[in-house]
């Protein structure tokens, strides 16, 4: 079952290709290892001009209640870099513990 939660507040301004990408190998990786994903960030304005936020290709994914947030990494990292190099995500620094952060990044 296809099923992901987005958390109060979260503005998304664009659906484009790269979220199409995004979304579908999020479920992938939810339903193989059984939880319900929730996005808890899109578009908002609190993020700096220059991220990927702001332009419509990074969303955040909460990790507080998942129980192996290094294997969703892994297989969210291994599934979007297969269909294209240029995905990043970053978890486990000071400003990503209660989140993982994932982009398309459109400069690299
Ligand atoms: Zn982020």
């Amino acid at each position: 079952m296809f099923k992901i939660l987005i958390k109060e507040g979260v503005i998304f301004r664009e659906f484009n290709s790269h979220f199409v990408d995004f979304i579908g190998v999020l479920n992938d990786v939810a339903e193989k290892m059984g939880f319900i994903p929730t996005i808890t960030s899109a578009a908002e304005g609190e993020h700096t001009l220059s991220s990927y936020h702001v332009l419509n290709c990074a969303w955040d994914i909460r990790t507080r209640g998942l129980k192996e947030v290094n294997m969703v990494v892994f297989n969210l990292g291994k599934n979007l870099e297969a269909l294209d190099r240029r995905w990043e995500i970053i978890y486990g620094d000071k400003d990503h513990l209660d989140h993982i952060h994932v982009e398309f990044n459109l400069r690299s």
